[in-house]
């Protein structure tokens, strides 16, 4: 008990005016005395998993809320005085399930105790429906997205003393950025726009899949910083209910642990998305959820989009594996997030052939490779290529990924003379003009309408005779 309390107040790395910075760790596992202020037996049996408590922190009074965590809890909290939470503070507990602190680290002031801030904070504590009114006077904050979090705080001043103030934090309809907004007691408002910057993390993975790259260490990019394998554009988790949490950010999980699939996932999902932004300036209105482990006990050799959610099979080890490890399905797969949200067609008949067809380009043209599933498929060298002579309407069948990429081969034709890039561009511009009721026969026109203005005459001239030569009826 005595080193606990001796390590935990040691201020390991106090700034100047910050607060007292603590980590504390037992060198070899053994149970220590924790007071609770509501016993943990009856967090544990209560319904809720996850539910808001308040602990007695030693001599430290700390709120934490405790989340439930595979063989352990976890406590986070920030310092509250009189129910106002200190700013730029924070700590985290990691319990046993027993109660007993197994980990403790944080930030904290010491003593603010005083009478007349006392009365203060609790003054403006009775003042919220007053402060939320004045809040919602806010234009943005009517049309929010996500409902607005109040919030009551104090931050220590230069000069030593606090302030006590109202705090609004929400996020507005475009999604785009955090807006927070703070009332103070002294009358004055402060607004500020924070853009929503991710954390980056770190995962050991393979960065082209384990064909073209070796499992190397790898950054995560745009997480939220919360611990999950989720960022700004995706939210991954497995149908396994896997727990994967780290506080650090790091993901350093071996191959054969299925915790490894998710960072796997996330990474080259998300590099996807970056691609679709840079190239196309094109990018996601809300982020998007992604399942993988999917199937019966996590097999299935089936890999969809659908609601906004991109469902994940690893492969049966009969006709796919690793399947979460090939950049072709997941690129193809992230590329029908963007045509849902840009287009909106559906999943089967000819605009679901459309839509096959533009995720299977898209993904071509992100790897710059014709083949798909060359990592997981085990019945050939790969899945399907847009490779071959196959022609529109002549070859079509009721098979969308068939008709898919005849119409992928149609563009993919044309990168000899557009490039890459402009190809991509004019694909884009293509898709766009088709609308969620497009059919095959719609293609032609949206094709004419994207040349408009961005193709050269000779170009124009190029491309529709390749147009043609895939079986397309052109009329100029
Ligand atoms: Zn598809």
């Amino acid at each position: 008990m005595k080193l606990f309390l001796i390590l935990l107040l040691y201020p390991a790395l106090a700034a100047a005016d910050g607060p007292r910075a603590y980590r504390w760790m037992p060198k070899e596992w053994k149970p220590l005395p924790y007071l609770f202020s509501a016993s943990l037996e009856s967090f544990l049996q209560g319904k809720k998993p996850i539910a808001p408590i308040s602990v007695g922190f030693g001599e430290l009074a700390r709120s934490q809320d405790l989340l439930g965590a595979k063989g352990e809890i976890v406590g986070r909290g920030r310092q509250t005085f009189r129910g106002a939470v200190v700013e730029g503070t924070w700590t985290q507990t990691i319990f046993h399930p027993d109660g007993h602190v197994l980990y403790a680290a944080g930030a904290v002031y010491d003593g603010a105790s005083d009478a007349a801030l006392s009365a203060r904070i609790d003054d403006m504590g009775k003042k919220k429906s007053e402060f939320l009114a004045r809040a919602m006077k806010q234009e943005q904050i009517r049309g929010a997205a996500v409902p607005m979090e109040a919030e009551l705080r104090m931050r220590k001043e230069k000069n030593g003393g606090y302030t006590v103030f109202w705090n609004f934090e929400w996020i507005p309809a475009s999604e785009d950025r955090i807006l927070t907004l703070r009332l103070l007691e002294s009358g004055a408002e402060e607004l500020e726009e924070m853009p929503m910057v991710g954390a980056d993390g770190r995962a050991v993975l393979y960065p082209s899949g384990p064909r073209l790259s070796s499992l190397s260490e790898t950054v995560l990019s745009d997480l939220l910083g919360d611990g999950t394998i989720s960022g700004r554009r995706l939210r991954v988790a497995s149908a396994l209910d896997l727990e994967v949490w780290s506080p650090n950010l790091l993901f350093m999980y071996p191959e054969e642990d299925r915790r490894f699939d998710l960072a796997q996932v996330y990474y080259l999902l998300d590099r996807s998305f970056v691609w679709m932004k840079q190239r196309l300036n094109a990018e996601l209105q809300r982020p998007v959820n992604v399942k993988v482990h999917i199937g019966k006990n996590g097999v299935s050799n089936n890999s969809f989009y659908g609601q906004n959610t991109i469902y994940l099979g690893t492969g049966d080890g009969l006709t796919y594996r690793d399947m979460l490890k090939d950049p072709s399905i997941l690129s193809h797969e992230a590329v029908h997030a963007i045509i849902d949200t840009y287009v909106g067609l559906p999943s089967q008949g000819e605009g679901g052939s459309l839509n096959e067809g533009f995720a299977d380009l898209f993904a071509a043209l992100m790897l710059d490779n014709p083949r798909f599933a060359e990592v997981s498929y085990l019945k050939g060298p790969y899945r399907r290529t847009l490779e071959h002579d196959l022609k529109a309407y002549q070859d079509f069948t009721s098979n969308i990924y068939r008709n898919g990429s005849i119409i992928a081969a149609t563009f993919w034709d044309l990168k000899p003379i557009l490039g890459s890039d402009r190809l991509a561009e004019f694909a884009f511009r293509t898709l766009t003009r088709l609308g969620s009721g497009a059919g095959f026969a719609d293609l032609p026109s949206a094709l004419m309408g994207a040349s408009t203005g961005f193709l050269t005459a000779p170009e124009q001239t190029a491309v529709f005779e390749k147009v043609r030569a895939r079986g397309w009826v052109v009329v100029l």
